[in-house]
């Protein structure tokens, strides 16, 4: 009795529902994003979310980081703006989240090399904002550890989440073999009773809406099992939904043009020599050959 609703993310599909640019677009219309995360452990990833982020369309990001690393992560990115937050042990603490102004952004990625030192209150912090709020990494630990506030409840805004196999096992309580073996089923779950859209990644990501739409990526190469790669893909989402009208076009979007970037290394690089920061230098190519 249950239709299916799967679907395969082809070219075709990227090409016909890529977001296009008004010619009278300013900085502010295209998107303000916000990326949330770092650790004095950490000081890369939310540099690699935002630098993707900023090749994929938004107008403004700025970087929250703790003050501890702000030093640090200034130096590496010269587009962005920049939040410090009051930290402890290089990570940042509960109390300094409320510094943060969140309606002034469209949308949040949340969970880069955060870490995992200090409890979050996620739900209580972002459940009564409308901007799109991405969590993924640390902030799936975070969010893990409150789920139960989150059940049956809608936020106001759309929430996605970006789990790897070892992150849904943790927030579903199953066994990574479970999730691996049941990873269209797991997903379709936990979108509808979180009211989330989840992009369960892996080799062939699925994405789903909170409905029970999916979609299987079809691009990407094992070169992406490398630190770093991930928190690419969470910048590019950020991007992509600030650009593109439907959230499930955003996400196919993203998931496909990430693994067309490694698939475009691949015709260069050795399968052991792609590194994340080198899926930055060819997603503007990768981008302008769907257009
Ligand atoms: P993370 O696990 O958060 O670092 O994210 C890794 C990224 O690389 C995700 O977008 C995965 O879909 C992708 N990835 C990892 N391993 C593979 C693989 N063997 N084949 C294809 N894509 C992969
Ligand atoms: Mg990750």
């Amino acid at each position: 009795e249950q239709r299916v609703t799967r679907q395969l993310i082809l070219q075709e599909r990227v090409r016909a529902t890529l977001a296009t640019r008004d010619v009278n677009t300013h900085k502010g219309g295209a998107g303000k994003a916000l990326v949330l995360g770092g650790s004095s452990a950490m000081t890369g990833a939310p540099i690699m979310t935002t630098k993707s982020c900023l090749r994929s369309g938004a107008g403004l990001v700025t970087m929250a980081v703790p003050e501890s690393i702000h030093h640090v992560v200034t130096q590496h990115v010269i587009e962005s703006m920049f939040a410090s937050l009051k930290d402890d042990q290089g990570e940042i603490l509960n109390e300094a989240l409320k510094q943060i102004n969140w309606a002034e952004f469209d949308g949040i990625a949340l969970g880069p090399g955060m870490g995992r030192k200090h409890r979050l209150s996620l739900f209580e912090q972002f459940k009564d904002i409308q901007s799109y709020l991405v969590i993924d990494a640390d902030g799936l630990y975070h969010l893990q550890k409150e789920l139960a506030s989150w059940r049956g409840e809608h936020r106001l805004g759309p929430t996605i989440i970006t789990p790897h196999s070892g992150e849904m096992a943790r927030l579903t309580g199953c066994s990574v073999e479970e999730i691996e073996t049941h990873r269209f089923s797991i997903s379709k779950a936990f979108a509808k009773d979180y009211n989330m859209y989840v992009v369960l990644k892996g080799p062939h990501t699925i994405v789903t809406t909170p409905s029970g739409k999916q979609w299987v990526n079809t691009t990407g190469n094992a070169s992406l099992a490398k630190g770093g790669t991930g928190d690419m893909l969470t910048g590019m989402i950020l991007g992509f939904l600030l650009q593109h009208q439907k959230i499930e076009d955003a996400l196919c979007n993203a998931v496909y043009v990430h693994g067309k970037a490694a698939d475009h290394l691949l015709e260069t690089h050795d399968i052991f020599s792609v590194n994340a920061t080198d899926l930055i230098s060819v997603l503007p190519k990768v981008l302008k050959s769907l257009r």
